[in-house]
């Protein structure tokens, strides 16, 4: 799915594959764990510009938080809503359990919003994520009246996506190559890049070079030489999040899913969707 990136809609806009998406009603949709089959949703309505589509949404959802509950959750939020993004920057050294905690607002709308929440965007649960994070989202939502909205691409990705970026580099006079890992980046004595030696003995020498394998894989790539470096020492703080995506295959239809992404609430799983209805 793709949610409230703006950096992936221009990438899929660049490519000029846009009625790709499938974007979804402008729910947020939660699986209720006490009562299998049913849903919470906040609808947030057309009519109204953000934030207030966001607070109509919030208001309008009476399963999920009790009035004083929303109250307190509403009060508590008012910094983060007033404070700019100076405020979400300085949260980065509290959790969301802490966080919550600090603004008074009750343990059950951390229970019953933001273990979804958390999971759903860096698959951690509230105790462990920063707040910097939640806020981020949240500020976009608040922000952009379709900041919280959904699409779901229209097939499998390889073919749908990523052929039409290879189309695209090959397009420009570039080159994709498959399998070629990355075993060392060498460097020249002055400590810039003199080539990246692959596993299979090649040697790629470019103008700028550019690092995007996952964060654990690029710690171990980087130079002794550039580890002291305070660019490259904010790496020690990333840490990979293991994660599992499961595909489960029935022989018949499913009874009471739902065209959309569902937050699933479980201790154990983010998100799900019923794929042969959204995709
Ligand atoms: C289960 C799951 C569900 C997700 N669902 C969504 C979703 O619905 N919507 C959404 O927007 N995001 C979703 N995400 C997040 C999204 O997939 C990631 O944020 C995104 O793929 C990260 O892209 P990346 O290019 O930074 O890293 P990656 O996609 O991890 O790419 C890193 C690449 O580096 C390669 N590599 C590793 N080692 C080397 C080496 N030595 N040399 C060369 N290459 C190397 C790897 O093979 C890999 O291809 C999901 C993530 C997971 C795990």
């Amino acid at each position: 799915s793709v949610g409230a990136y703006p950096n992936v809609q221009n990438l899929f806009a660049e490519l000029g594959i846009s009625d790709r998406l499938q974007w979804k009603e402008h729910s947020m949709i939660f699986a209720m764990p006490n009562k299998p089959g049913e849903y919470s949703r906040f609808d947030f309505p057309e009519t109204l510009p953000a934030p207030l589509n966001g607070v109509w949404a919030i208001l309008k959802n009476n399963e999920m938080l009790t009035w004083p509950e929303k109250v307190k959750f509403a009060i508590g939020l008012l910094p983060a809503m007033l404070g700019g993004q100076a405020y979400v920057e300085a949260q980065d050294g509290l959790t969301v359990s802490e966080w919550m905690e600090k603004q008074g607002v009750p343990d059950r709308v951390n229970d019953e919003v933001f273990i979804a929440m958390s999971k759903a965007l860096n698959f951690i649960n509230p105790d462990e994520l920063s707040m910097q994070c939640i806020l981020i989202a949240l500020n976009r939502f608040l922000q952009e009246k379709h900041g919280s909205k959904m699409a779901f691409l229209d097939g499998n990705p390889p073919e749908r996506l990523c052929m039409p970026i290879v189309n695209h580099i090959q397009s420009l006079g570039g080159e994709v190559r498959l399998n070629s890992r990355i075993q060392k980046i060498e460097l020249n004595p002055d400590g810039t890049v003199k080539h990246f030696a692959l596993t299979d003995g090649t040697q790629i020498t470019g103008d700028a070079y550019v690092c995007a394998a996952p964060v654990d894989i690029f710690k171990l790539l980087v130079p002794q030489e550039w580890r002291e470096i305070s660019y490259f020492k904010r790496l020690d703080k990333l840490v990979g999040v293991p994660v599992i995506n499961v595909h489960i295959w029935f022989d018949r239809k499913l009874k009471n899913t739902y065209d959309h992404l569902l937050f699933s609430r479980s201790s154990l799983l983010s998100v799900y969707a019923d794929m042969s209805l959204a995709c």
